[in-house]
């Protein structure tokens, strides 16, 4: 962990979550007990915001959204954009995540542009970038990183406004996790470059890592140099799990 960095722990539910659901977030609440040494966040389907953040008033857990459209209304069926997110209770919202870059065709300029429609609606944008199994079999993984960084982050973002998550794509959902030689060494590397592009603000950037963490490996994960908090998929459904996760901040 780097010392002066607040750790954020950010579930995504991705499109999980009918109203039942919220009572796992209200057991979330519930088993938090004194405030955790980080920030403590979930993101919901769109469709939850607003109740999850009425559900987590006043609890300090942060409600966010998991992708947004870069303009901020508009002929967009279907769309939602930063200014609705922020309107319905979202402080922070996830773009560019390997499904969206997968399975909606999104370049890194469309998440560019989607990470500054967030700063303009005064949300943080949580970057993701990483690497498919080919990438990583042909060694690639430090470049794809270092151009997906270089061509998705805009040039206003700062430590406040902008949080990158380093996901494998290859671990997502998986069970598979990489070293922890090989995170130590993917997110050194990314807060090299953040210091170089961002003077004074890459240093305090933070840096999540993504793939199949859970309560069991969630320790070793989290402890790494440079690696400041987690964003969870599928352990985050579960109180237990995402709570399990945040714990090891505890220990
Ligand atoms: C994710 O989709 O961002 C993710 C990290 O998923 P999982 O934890 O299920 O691997």
């Amino acid at each position: 962990m780097t010392g002066a960095i607040r750790p954020l722990v950010a579930g995504n539910w991705k499109m999980n979550g009918l109203t039942a659901q919220l009572a796992e977030a209200q057991s979330v609440r519930n088993g938090l007990g004194a405030p955790p040494p980080v920030d403590v966040m979930i993101c919901p389907p769109a469709t939850l915001i607003t109740p999850l953040m009425l559900t987590l008033k006043g609890s300090g857990v942060l409600v966010g959204g998991q992708d947004c459209h870069s303009e901020p209304c508009g002929a967009f069926t279907g769309d939602v954009s930063a200014e609705m997110l922020a309107d319905a209770g979202a402080t922070t919202v996830i773009v560019g995540h390997s499904e969206r870059r997968a399975m909606h065709g999104e370049l890194d300029r469309i998440v560019r542009a989607k990470a500054e429609a967030a700063h303009r609606a005064g949300l943080i944008a949580i970057v993701c970038v990483g690497e498919t199994a080919g990438e990583r079999a042909a060694g690639l993984t430090e470049e794809v990183v270092h151009r997906q960084l270089a061509h998705s982050l805009p040039d206003a973002a700062t430590a406040a406004n902008t949080v990158i998550a380093y996901e494998p794509v290859w671990a997502i959902g998986t069970g598979l996790t990489p070293t922890a030689a090989d995170v130590a060494r993917v997110h050194a590397s990314i807060r090299e470059r953040l210091q170089a592009r961002f003077p004074g603000e890459g240093a305090r950037m933070r840096i999540l890592y993504g793939g199949s963490v859970k309560p069991s490996n969630a320790a070793e994960l989290l402890a790494i140099d440079h690696v400041n908090g987690a964003l969870v998929g599928g352990a985050s459904l579960k109180a237990s799990d995402f709570l399990g996760i945040v714990a090891a901040y505890k220990a």
